[in-house]
C-alpha cells in the first residue's frame, strides 16, 4: 500500500513539476477537486481527445460528432431522471467528521479480496513456475472462488439496497463488515443519506425572471435532445453513432485522488442508435471494441478488467466498466451501457415532439434503443501517465526518470538541440524546427549539457531527440536518440519527418485494433 500511495505521490508531483495538472487557483491556496491543464499537459490530453475522435469519429462512416451547449433547457434533468435520481449515498463518520460515498467503502472493502486473489497468483505462479495457468488456477482454486463469491455477495447485496432504496441496509451492511473510517478507523457512523450531484446556477439578469439552471452533468443529454437533427440532416441510417465531447460538472462527495475524481471533468461519449432488439449485440460489441482502443495504446493487457454492474443507473439494462489498474488499484475508466429508449422516450413525453427514426425496411416508426461508450478524458490522462512514468535504473548505476506515453499521445514528437550555442549550430537546428513543425509539434533546447537535455525531454515523454552538431555542417546528418531505448542512430536531416511519422503516426497504432 505504502508504495502505491508514493508511486501517486510521484504522479502527482511530476504533474505539477514538469507543467502538466496545477491545482486550479492555486494562489488562492486552490480549489478542490478542480485542476487545470497547463502547457504539457493540455497538448498530451488534446492527443488523447483526438486519438478517441479519430477512432470514434473519423473511422466509422456511421458515426458522427457534435458539439451542444453546456447549458440546456431544465426540463432536460428533469425528463433524464437527473433531478430525481443523480444522488450518491453519503456518510458521515461522526468522530473523524469525514464524508464518505457509501457505496466506495464497501467498495473499497470488496477490493482487498481482490488484492488477496493477486497475492495467491502471485504465491502460485512462483510455486508451478512456466507450467503456471493462470486462467485456470482463477477459475478452480478454492481460496480464490471463495474470495470471489465473498465479495460478489456483498456487492450484489449492496446493488439490491441502493435499487431498492434501503439506506438503513446500505449502513447494516457497513457496520456488519466492521468497516471504519478509513482516515480515523473510527466506525462511528451517522444515517446513510441521498445527495444530488448536480451543480445549479441561474440564466438571466433579474431575479425573478431568471431561470434555474443546471451545469450538465454528462454530455450524453445533448446528443439525446439533437437526436433527431441530427439523424434528418445527416440522413443516418440506423445503426448510427453520435459522439461529443466537453466538460461536465459533478459535486462529488468525496473528491482527493487528484483528476480522478474532478468537481468539473471532461468527458469523451458516444450514443450508438440501434434497433430494438439488436441492443444485446451491439453493446458487447461495443464493449469489445473499446477495449481494443486501449489496447492498441500499448499499456499492457493486465492493467484492464471489465466490472459487470449489478446495481444498474436508472436509464440501463446492461452495464459494464473498463477498470484500469491505477496507482490506487482497479477503478472505473469507462463505462458501456445499455441505455435502452429510456432517455428518447423521456424527452418524447417531455417535450411532446416525436423522436422516433423511420425504418424503411421495416416500414414503421420505432425509438431507438441506445449503446452508449462513455469515458472521462481526465482520467484517461491519469492512466496514460501514471502507467508511462517510470524510474529506470542506468547501466552506469544512475538512474532516470523517464515517461514512456505512447508516442503517438506526446505532448511534443521531437526536440531539437544544437550541441553548442555557436558555430551556426543554432541556425542549423532552428531550420530542421521550423521545417518539421508543419506536421509535429517539436521543441528546440540549447541549455545545459546535451545528456541534461536529453533527461528533460524524457521527463516530458519527448519520442525523439535530435542532436546537430560540427559534422552536420559537413554532411546534413543529425544525432537522432530514441527516448525508451536510449538508442542513437545517424541519420540523414531529410529522413527525420519520415522517421518520426512512423513512430508516431495514429493509423500505426490504431491499425493494432
Ligand atoms: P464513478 O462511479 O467513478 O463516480 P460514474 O459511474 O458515475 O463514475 P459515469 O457516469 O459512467 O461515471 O461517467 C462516465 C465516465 O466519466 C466515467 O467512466 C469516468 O471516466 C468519467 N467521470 C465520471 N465522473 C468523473 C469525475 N468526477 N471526475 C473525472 N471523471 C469522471
Amino acid at each position: 500500500m505504502a508504495k502505491q500511495e508514493d508511486k501517486f505521490k510521484k504522479v502527482i508531483s511530476h504533474a505539477k513539476e514538469y507543467g502538466f495538472v496545477f491545482q486550479s487557483s492555486e494562489i488562492y491556496d486552490g480549489l478542490s477537486a478542480v485542476y487545470d491543464y497547463a502547457q504539457n499537459g493540455v497538448e498530451l490530453k488534446k492527443n488523447i481527445r483526438e486519438y478517441w475522435w479519430k477512432a470514434m469519429v473519423q473511422m466509422n462512416e456511421n458515426i458522427v460528432g457534435l458539439d451542444a451547449a453546456i447549458f440546456m433547457h431544465p426540463k432536460t434533468w428533469k425528463a433524464s431522471g437527473h433531478v430525481d435520481a443523480f444522488n450518491d449515498p453519503l456518510i458521515d463518520n461522526k468522530d473523524s467528521k469525514k464524508r464518505y460515498r457509501a457505496d466506495v467503502l464497501i467498495e473499497d472493502y470488496v477490493a482487498k479480496y481482490d488484492t488477496k486473489i493477486e497475492k495467491e497468483v502471485k504465491k502460485a505462479a512462483k510455486r508451478f513456475g512456466d507450467s503456471f495457468d493462470k486462467e485456470q488456477f482463477l477459475a478452480t482454486n478454492p481460496r480464490v472462488l471463495q474470495y470471489k463469491e465473498k465479495g460478489n455477495a456483498i456487492l450484489q447485496r449492496m446493488g439490491q439496497s441502493l435499487e431498492k432504496e434501503d439506506l438503513e441496509d446500505v449502513k447494516a451492511l457497513i457496520e456488519e463488515l466492521e468497516i471504519g473510517c478509513p482516515l480515523s478507523g473510527s466506525k462511528n457512523w451517522t444515517e446513510v443519506k441521498q445527495f444530488n450531484l448536480m451543480f445549479g446556477t441561474k440564466l438571466g439578469a433579474s431575479a425573478d425572471t431568471a431561470m434555474d439552471l443546471y451545469l450538465r452533468p454528462e454530455t450524453a443529454q445533448g446528443i439525446f435532445v439533437n437526436f433527431l437533427n441530427v439523424q434528418k440532416t445527416g440522413r443516418m441510417k440506423i445503426p448510427f453513432g453520435i459522439a461529443q465531447t466537453g466538460k461536465a460538472f459533478r459535486n462529488e462527495i468525496v473528491a482527493r485522488q487528484f483528476i480522478f475524481r474532478m468537481r468539473e471533468f471532461e468527458q469523451m461519449e458516444m450514443q450508438f442508435f440501434v434497433k430494438p432488439g439488436t441492443q444485446k449485440e451491439w453493446y458487447e460489441a461495443w464493449k469489445v471494441n473499446r477495449l481494443k482502443w486501449h489496447m492498441s495504446l500499448g499499456m499492457g493487457a493486465d492493467n484492464y478488467r471489465f466490472h459487470d454492474h449489478e446495481k444498474m443507473a436508472h436509464y440501463a439494462d446492461a452495464a459494464s466498466d473498463i477498470e484500469f489498474k491505477f496507482p490506487f488499484g482497479f477503478k472505473e475508466l469507462e463505462g458501456i451501457h445499455s441505455r435502452t429508449d429510456f432517455d428518447l422516450k423521456a424527452h418524447e413525453s417531455a417535450s411532446g415532439k416525436k423522436l422516433q427514426y423511420f425504418d424503411h425496411e421495416e416500414n414503421k416508426n420505432y425509438v431507438p434503443y441506445v449503446v452508449e461508450t462513455s469515458i472521462g478524458l481526465d482520467r484517461m490522462f491519469l492512466a496514460v501517465f501514471s502507467n508511462s512514468l517510470q524510474e529506470e535504473e542506468l547501466e552506469n548505476g544512475t538512474t532516470r526518470t523517464v515517461l514512456k506515453l505512447p508516442s503517438v499521445l506526446a505532448p511534443y514528437k521531437a526536440a531539437i538541440f544544437p550541441l553548442v550555442k555557436k558555430d551556426g549550430l543554432p541556425e542549423v537546428a532552428r531550420k530542421i524546427m521550423e521545417e518539421l513543425k508543419w506536421d509535429f509539434n517539436v521543441m528546440y533546447d540549447e541549455k545545459d549539457a546535451v545528456g541534461r537535455r536529453y533527461r528533460r525531454q524524457d521527463a516530458l515523454g519527448t519520442p525523439f531527440c535530435i542532436t546537430v552538431d560540427h559534422d552536420t555542417l559537413k554532411d546534413d546528418c543529425v544525432t537522432i536518440r530514441h527516448r525508451d531505448t536510449m538508442e542513437q542512430q545517424r541519420v540523414k536531416i531529410t529522413e527525420l519527418a519520415a522517421i518520426i511519422k512512423e513512430e508516431v503516426d495514429a493509423r500505426n497504432w490504431l491499425q493494432k485494433m
